[in-house]
């Protein structure tokens, strides 16, 4: 197994510079998620890799292979499609025999090898089905076992989690998230969602505007956010105006006590504007004055321990190693 490397790999089409000279190293065996807004590149960054758009400028290098230029059977990756692009008029295990078929596996070869990818995904009793008698989900694992058969070293996800209703979204991440483990190869994954992304990856690259604006391992990206884009993108923060600039506070490391008065040295004191219950967790969003909106997280034990009021006046602290300068 090879680690995948962009070297500053630009996509333009025409005027639209879609991706703009991004630098990255994937571990290989590792699970990545690009993260980003719509629009920022991310599908254009996939595309490239999997060889399906032609790169403007850069290089595309796994391991000491230079992949740039290859056709996409060639480059030991796959894709899986978020609308999953089954043959509609094909029976699931010929779909998933598709590709060997074209390379000219003999039938029943293709046939056993299809069935063992059928089985890895749980497939297996489907066999005969058409796309079409199947759900969302199934139509999924069809898709990741048509992609696997062809033993990539890399595979492919764009967004392939969105057609799923939020309670197939949760399951079928933790099975991709298991399949990734097993298989031991490196997985890609395109998605706009920050749950899925902290859920899932061992790497996390936000993207923003065509450039990578931050990446890293999950808890670092959201425990330590570098920029202003990436506190609010990923969630969990307030952003601050100070003196010093602008900081981010996770919302749930701040400490919160009823009046106007305290000691520590990183306090301020705010107007409860709304109390917002969701369960394990209350989310009690303030009027910071000049300092600006913030919110505080707290347990919702500690909270209806010494309930606050709508309008009510507290004092907001947090440790100073809580916060991050952002740059703007
Ligand atoms: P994301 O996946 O993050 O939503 P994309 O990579 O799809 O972003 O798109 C990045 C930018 O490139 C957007 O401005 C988009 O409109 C533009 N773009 C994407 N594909 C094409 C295309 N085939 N032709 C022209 N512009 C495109």
């Amino acid at each position: 197994m090879s680690a995948l490397e962009l070297v500053s790999v630009t996509k333009a089409y025409g005027e639209t510079i879609a991706v703009d000279a991004i630098t990255h190293n994937f571990a290989s065996g590792s699970y990545s998620c690009l993260l980003g807004p719509s629009g920022c590149g991310k599908s254009s960054t996939l595309r490239m890799i999997a060889g399906h758009e032609v790169v403007t400028e850069g290089d595309i290098l796994l391991g000491s292979a230079n992949i740039t230029d290859l056709p996409p059977a060639k480059r030991g990756t796959a894709m899986m499609f978020q609308n999953y692009a089954l043959f509609p008029h094909l029976s699931v295990v010929d779909n998933v025999a598709f590709s060997q078929k074209m390379q000219g596996v003999e039938k029943k070869a293709r046939r056993a090898r299809a069935m063992e990818l059928l089985e890895l995904v749980h497939m297996e009793d489907y066999s005969e089905r058409v796309p079409d008698q199947l759900s969302g989900g199934q139509q999924q694992r069809v898709a990741l076992a048509r992609a696997l058969v062809t033993e990539p070293q890399i595979l492919l996800l764009d967004e392939p989690l969105s057609a799923l209703d939020p309670f197939l979204r949760t399951r079928m991440r933790a099975e991709l998230k298991k399949l990734q483990r097993e298989l031991g190869i490196s997985f890609i994954h395109v998605t706009h969602s920050q749950d899925e992304a902290l859920a899932l990856a061992d790497d996390i690259i936000v993207m923003n505007n065509a450039v990578i604006e931050q990446s890293g391992a999950p808890q670092q990206v959201f425990n330590a956010p570098t920029s202003e884009f990436v506190a609010r993108f990923i969630g969990g923060h307030n952003v601050m105006k100070t003196d010093a600039g602008l900081m981010a506070v996770r919302t749930d490391r701040v400490q919160m006590a009823r009046g106007t008065t305290g000691a520590a040295d990183e306090a301020l004191s705010a107007t409860v504007r709304d109390v917002e219950f969701l369960g394990s967790v209350v989310n009690i969003s303030l009027d910071g004055g000049p300092t600006g909106d913030l919110i505080a997280t707290l347990p919702d034990s500690r909270f209806f321990d010494q309930p606050v009021e709508i309008g009510e006046s507290v004092f907001l602290s947090w440790k100073a190693e809580d916060a991050h300068h952002l740059a703007a």
